[in-house]
């Protein structure tokens, strides 16, 4: 049986680190805000090429609080892909604005820059883009958007940790851009974790009270703020990680070159482009017949994933919010995608047996 994924044997490499770095926060005796966050902060930021990093308790809570801080006029629209993973919209409703749907492009999955500007209104206040299964947005364009209609940028970089577009990285483009270190991610913590990267000292302070009740000085609070800390724990492990991050995108790229030369052309594969260097948190291939396959496939062993079975304007909880938006290539997307295992601890062999029983469908 080769598993989609098996969390136990990706972090095992890391066991023997994990256990020291766990043994030094028990006995430091400071568990929340403390040395080691400070630490992964800074490690973090430099990764990523900001000037600041801020912890805080998992990735919707980094897009959340990355939002409010602009303190937008109730009901303006923040645009989004409409094929993203549901939280990037959570966190505008959550927020009380409006998630306006951009069509991605069916090449690269991510929102399609020409189709923006028809969607911006006098009410639109900022663009979230998701540099969505690994691979970035085209950021020069999208940028060139944002300061022609003076739009912020927010990037959800939950699945891009390491990715680059023309040389620049995940996280280095936007106003703020959040990240989730929950465990499948490529930086994946053993709980839930996530962070908020910026260059600009003021929206970083920002985000600092807003993640600690709006205060700045203890038992003062000068916002509404919310509890959302990265704590000791989680940051000590993040930085066990983080110094084999690398390591693990590299494995991973490895790997989905495999499955780009060793599949045949009935699949639709990920595009390949000179611009980009994907971090492949997904490997997904597209087939009309995908849930025939997908059975196939378990049946000979192998276990597969739908990321994401029901396009985010088809779940019940976004009636009345954005059910009206027609989205046909998200749709497309849901309906033919199939992920495929490209976790850290399988194996080249691992990938060519999936690819054999793959190239017999
Ligand atoms: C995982 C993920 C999130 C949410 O992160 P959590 O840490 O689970 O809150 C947001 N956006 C995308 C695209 C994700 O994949």
């Amino acid at each position: 049986m080769i598993d989609y994924e098996n969390l136990h044997n990706l972090n095992q490499p890391f066991f023997k680190e994990y256990e020291i770095a766990f043994k030094e926060v028990m006995e430091s005796g400071w568990y929340v805000l403390g040395k080691k966050v400070n630490e992964f902060e800074e490690k973090y930021a430099n990764y990523c090429n900001t000037k600041y990093c801020i912890g805080v308790a998992n990735g919707l809570d980094a897009l959340t609080l990355s939002l409010r801080v602009f303190n937008f006029e109730k009901d303006s629209e923040v645009i989004v892909p409409s094929n993203t993973y549901i939280a990037t919209i959570l966190s505008i409703v959550q927020n009380n604005l409006q998630p306006i749907l951009v069509e991605p492009n069916l090449g690269t999955y991510n929102i399609d820059p020409d189709k923006i500007e028809e969607k911006i209104t006098t009410k639109t206040k900022a663009i979230m883009v998701v540099h969505l299964y690994g691979k970035m947005c085209e950021m020069d364009k999208i940028m060139t958007i944002a300061k022609k209609y003076n739009l912020k940028v927010i990037e959800d970089c939950a699945q891009s940790h390491g990715a680059k577009f023309k040389n620049n990285i995940s996280g280095s483009f936007g106003d703020y851009a959040a990240h989730s270190f929950y465990p499948t991610k490529n930086l994946g913590a053993m709980g839930d974790a996530g962070a908020v990267t910026c260059n600009d000292t003021v929206l970083a302070e920002n985000i600092k009270v807003l993640r600690n009740y709006g205060s700045k000085t203890k038992y003062y609070n000068e916002v509404v703020g919310i509890n959302s800390r990265l704590d000791e724990l989680q940051a000590a492990l993040l930085l066990v990680k983080l110094k084999y991050l690398d390591k693990i995108n590299e494995h991973k790229r490895k790997l989905a070159s495999i499955y780009q030369e060793g599949l045949k052309a009935d699949f639709i594969k990920p595009q390949v482009n000179e611009n980009y260097f994907d971090v492949f948190h997904i490997y997904n291939i597209r087939h009309q017949k995908r849930d025939l396959l997908k059975e196939f496939l378990l049946k000979n062993g192998i276990k597969t994933e739908v990321h994401y079975p029901v396009t985010p304007v088809k779940q019940l909880a976004m009636k009345g919010i954005i059910d009206n938006q027609h989205t046909p290539i998200s749709d497309e997307i849901h309906l033919t995608t199939l992920s495929l295992p490209i976790s850290y601890y399988h194996s080249e062999n691992d990938i060519l047996k999936v690819i054999e029983v793959l190239n017999k469908f």
